[in-house]
């Protein structure tokens, strides 16, 4: 190829602009890291002009309005553009993105309204720029439409007739469920029934997204074949083991600038793997900003860092607390989400006062804090495409203790084997929680151990070179029409 392989990367968020989950650190680095591959492919990045973008904060500039057809009449479609890292980013806005629109609501109808305008927008965009994409590379639900659009109402459009498609699921479970209205009305069709897709998925954006795809990953090894089993599989396993041949993982890395001990702008002591030490002294400073008992700094420090979700398997560490909580250690528990379980992350850090915290918000810079001062971290997740926390953790110090699933089994190495970083426990059960802990409080009381698993945490390669190499490889496949 003589030119350049373009490729056009959709995300319904990305960090530094806006970030929910692990998805914005993904969208976050995956373009640069691509672009910085000797091949150096020209990535050029989508996503909505949400209002939780600080405006202020980025050099936007002005560059087309498009109009999106709708059943009632079009819809305007307002176009930003700046560089972030080297990456060109397009940022859209109009109306379904207006005022009070969060990034996700809990009703995919309403998502599927905002994110069908959006992947539309998108594919006019590239038309508008007359930038012809290679790859339209594709993340999740929300940007699955685009994909769908291709090979539906453009697909007589010689304007992509070249262009591939990939589509990388962050999260199968999420399938934008209700979303098929939104859909129709933005003129996009349902699958056929003998399309290969349940019946049952026919209207569904992502299920609609892994048809049109020539090529589906997920981001570990290890989920891509659990997406292919009954518990895993979403009720897609049977569509999936069709397109197994096209069915890959590439593990996520990490931004190993934007997540660095060394120089952390949160941390009072910064610190790497020859001066482990300071944590001793963030952990200090964080027992003291979370109210916890002070004296007993020799007491190991237990965190959750997260979602509140069922995925995640919070209440598994709440219950798993419960059962250890005569044993010496102070915890700390960070997130939101769903409103019954961090009712009980509160209930049981009123029961533990002075020994648990419980901390209901989005706060990155304690995020921070806490991966730089904690000793150990649950993740207790029922499932993991990945998990970037565990990989984070690893990188501050901080052990972790998780459920041999996904991603999280793909990055941490048990105790227990040699070149060991944490703890891993089969199943994200309370009782197998709360053996997991006692066996990581163990370790704690033998400081050359424990401080190895730090050591063989922080020695852990997560940099994005080889899984962006990985990218590189199958967008290459693509074109060649390879299986
Ligand atoms: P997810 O499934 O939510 O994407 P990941 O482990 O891949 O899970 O990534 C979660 C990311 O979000 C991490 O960067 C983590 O530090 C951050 N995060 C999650 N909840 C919070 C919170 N309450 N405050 C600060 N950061 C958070």
């Amino acid at each position: 190829m003589s030119e350049k392989l373009k490729v056009l990367f959709l995300s319904a968020e990305a960090a530094p602009f806006v970030k929910v989950g692990g998805l914005g650190d993904v969208s976050g680095t995956l373009p640069a890291a691509l672009q910085a591959l000797p091949e150096a492919p020209e990535v050029r990045m989508v996503i909505p002009l949400h209002v939780a973008i600080d405006r202020s904060s980025f050099r936007l500039e002005k560059v087309v309005d498009l109009s999106i057809p709708h059943k009632d009449g079009p819809i305007s479609a307002e176009v930003f553009s700046t560089v972030q890292d080297g990456v060109t980013v397009y940022l859209i806005g109009g109306a379904p993105f207006g005022t009070d629109v969060p990034v996700y609501s809990p009703d995919t109808l309403a998502d599927g309204y905002k994110y069908s305008f959006f992947s539309l927008a998108a594919l006019e965009l590239a038309k508008a720029l007359d930038w012809q994409p290679d790859i339209l590379h594709a993340q999740d639900w929300h940007t699955a439409p685009a994909a769908h659009a291709m090979r539906t109402v453009y697909r007589d459009d010689p304007f992509f007739s070249r262009t591939g498609i990939m589509l990388t699921v962050h999260n199968l479970p999420y399938l934008g469920e209700k979303a098929g209205p939104a859909l129709a009305a933005f003129g996009l069709p349902f699958a056929e029934k003998n399309s290969g897709l349940p019946k049952w998925a026919l209207q569904m954006p992502l299920p609609l997204g892994l048809l049109a795809a020539d090529k589906i990953n997920t981001v570990s090894p290890g989920y891509a074949a659990e997406m292919l089993t009954k518990q895993h599989g979403s009720g897609l396993q049977g569509f999936l083991k069709t397109r197994e041949r096209d069915l890959l993982g590439i593990l996520n890395g990490l931004d190993l600038e934007r997540w660095d001990p060394g120089v952390d702008g949160q941390l009072r002591f910064t610190f790497d793997r020859d001066s482990i030490e300071k944590r001793k002294k963030n952990k200090h400073e964080l027992l003291k900003e979370l109210g916890l008992d002070e004296n007993p700094t020799e007491m190991p420090l237990i965190a959750y860092i997260g979602r509140m979700e069922g995925q995640k398997g919070v209440d598994v560490a709440i219950k798993g607390l419960h059962k250890i909580k005569n044993l010496p250690w102070t915890g700390v528990l960070l997130g939101t989400g769903v409103a019954k379980i961090e009712a009980q992350a509160v209930a049981l850090a009123t029961k533990l006062p002075g020994k648990l915290s419980t901390v209901i918000r989005y706060d990155d810079g304690l995020a921070r804090r806490i991966y730089a001062g904690a000793d150990m971290i649950m993740v207790p997740s029922r499932y993991e495409p990945c998990g970037l926390i565990q990989m984070i953790a690893m990188r501050y110090g901080c052990v972790p203790v998780a459920t041999a699933t996904g991603g999280l089994r793909d990055t941490i190495i048990d105790a227990a084997q040699p070149g060991g970083t944490g703890f891993l426990f089969n199943e994200a059960r309370p009782r197998q929680m709360a053996a997991a802990l006692k066996r990581a409080l163990q370790t704690y009381q033998d400081p050359a151990a424990w401080l190895a698993l730090q050591q063989n945490g922080m020695k852990q390669d997560f940099s994005w070179a080889k899984s962006a190499q990985k990218y590189y490889q199958v967008y290459k496949s693509i074109l060649k029409g390879e299986n």
